[in-house]
C-alpha cells in the first residue's frame, strides 16, 4: 500500500487537510487532530498498512481511526494497494497514475487491457506515425501500420522518422521506429487477425475503396483526413450503428452537387506535408478518441467530425446524421477479417 504516485496530501488549516491539488479532484478531510494531520503528511513515505498503523500508534492515533483515514483516502482514489511492476517496466506508469486519478480508483487493469488491443494505422506520414507512437505510448499492444509511400523530408521528427529514413518505405521504417521506442509493441499479427479499430489517415478525402471492406466486415474505423489548412478527425464509424464514410460523402454532395467530381480528382493528388502545430493537435485528438474507444469510454467523434487547426486550438465540430440514401445502417452485420499487416 502507498499513496498513489503524483497524489498530494496538503494542509488547508489546523484540523483540515486535502487530498489532490486539482480543484476538480480535491477531497477535503475536516475535523482532524494535529496528530492525524501529521500521520497523513507522512503517508508518502509509508509502504504498507502495517507501517502506517505503527506510525499512527507512535503519534497517538488509534488503529481504528488510522484505518478510517485510509478508507477515506481509498474512496478518493489516492491509495494504491498493489501494482504490476511489468506495466511500469513498459513505460506505462504515467498512464496508470493519470487514469487512476481520473477514475478515482485503480486503473491498472484498464491500461493492461490496452495491451491486448490491436489497432491498424493506415497512412504513416508525419501525422500517422505520430498517432501510432501515441497509441504505443498509451499501451496499445499491437499496431498494424501500413504505408507504401516513401518517407518525405517533412515527415522527419515528430513521429520518430530520422533523416536516414527519407526516401525509404514509410511502413517499413515506421515499424522499425516504433519497435525501437516501444520494445514490447507487436507490429505484426497472425493472418486473419481482426483489428479492434482501424485508423485511416488520408489526404483531402477518404478513399471509398478502403472504406467499403471495413463497413462490410463490420470493423470500427476512424476517419482522419488532412486538408489544405486543417485536419478532420472523425467520424468514428461503427458499422450499422451510425453514419459511415459514404453517409458523409452523400451529405457533402447534397451541399455541393459537383463534390463527387472534385473528390474524385483529390484521390490521386501528390502527397502534402502537415504543419507541425496542426499535426500535434490532430494526433492528440486522434489518440485520445481511439484510447477512449478502446477503454469503453464515451467518444466525441461518434457521428461527429472534429476539425483541428493550430490557428484555432479549440476543435470545431461537424455533425453527420446517417444519410437516408446510404443504407449502411440497414446492412446486415457480418463477421469477417481484414488481411494482417506485414511484419
Ligand atoms: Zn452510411
Amino acid at each position: 500500500m502507498r499513496l498513489r504516485p503524483g497524489t498530494q496530501v496538503l494542509w488547508r488549516h489546523e484540523g483540515s487537510s486535502q487530498v489532490h491539488a486539482d480543484p476538480d479532484l480535491a477531497v477535503v478531510l475536516d475535523d482532524l487532530t494535529g496528530e492525524e494531520q501529521r500521520l497523513l503528511d507522512g503517508l508518502e513515505r509509508e509502504t504498507s498498512e502495517h507501517a502506517f498503523l505503527a506510525r499512527g500508534r507512535e503519534l497517538g492515533v488509534r488503529a481504528g481511526r488510522a484505518r478510517e483515514l485510509l478508507a477515506r483516502l481509498e474512496e478518493c482514489g489516492a491509495l494504491e494497494r498493489a501494482r504490476d511492476p511489468s506495466l511500469d517496466h513498459q513505460g506505462l506508469g504515467a498512464e496508470i497514475d493519470h487514469w487512476s486519478r481520473v477514475a478515482q480508483r485503480d486503473a491498472s487493469a484498464v491500461v493492461a487491457r490496452r495491451g491486448g488491443a490491436v489497432v491498424a494505422v493506415l497512412g504513416l506520414g508525419r501525422l500517422g506515425l505520430l498517432v501510432a507512437s501515441g497509441l504505443a505510448a498509451a499501451g496499445v499492444g499491437t499496431l498494424l501500420v501500413e504505408d507504401r509511400a516513401r518517407v518525405r523530408r517533412d515527415d522527419v521528427g515528430l513521429g520518430g522518422y530520422v533523416l536516414h529514413d527519407v526516401g525509404k518505405e514509410r511502413g517499413e521504417r515506421g515499424r522499425a521506429v516504433l519497435r525501437l521506442a516501444y520494445p514490447h509493441l507487436r507490429t505484426s499479427a497472425p493472418a486473419r487477425t481482426r483489428p479492434d479499430v482501424v485508423v485511416l489517415v488520408e489526404q483531402d478525402v477518404s478513399d471509398p475503396v478502403r472504406l467499403r471492406p471495413l463497413v462490410r466486415e463490420d470493423i470500427v474505423h476512424l476517419l482522419v483526413v488532412t486538408r489544405e489548412v486543417d485536419v478532420v478527425v472523425g467520424p468514428l464509424v461503427t458499422p450499422g450503428a451510425g453514419p459511415c464514410g459514404r453517409c458523409v460523402e452523400l451529405h457533402r454532395t447534397a451541399a455541393d452537387e459537383r463534390w463527387p467530381a472534385v473528390a474524385t480528382q483529390l484521390l490521386g493528388t501528390p502527397t502534402r506535408g502537415v504543419e507541425a502545430g496542426t499535426c500535434l493537435l490532430a494526433a492528440a485528438v486522434t489518440v485520445g478518441q481511439l484510447v477512449a474507444h478502446l477503454d469503453g469510454r464515451q467518444v466525441a467523434t461518434a457521428g461527429t467530425s472534429l476539425v483541428v487547426d493550430a490557428r484555432r486550438p479549440v476543435p470545431r465540430t461537424q455533425q453527420w446524421p446517417v444519410h437516408p440514401d446510404c443504407g449502411c445502417t440497414g446492412l446486415p452485420a457480418r463477421t469477417g477479417v481484414v488481411p494482417a499487416a506485414r511484419a
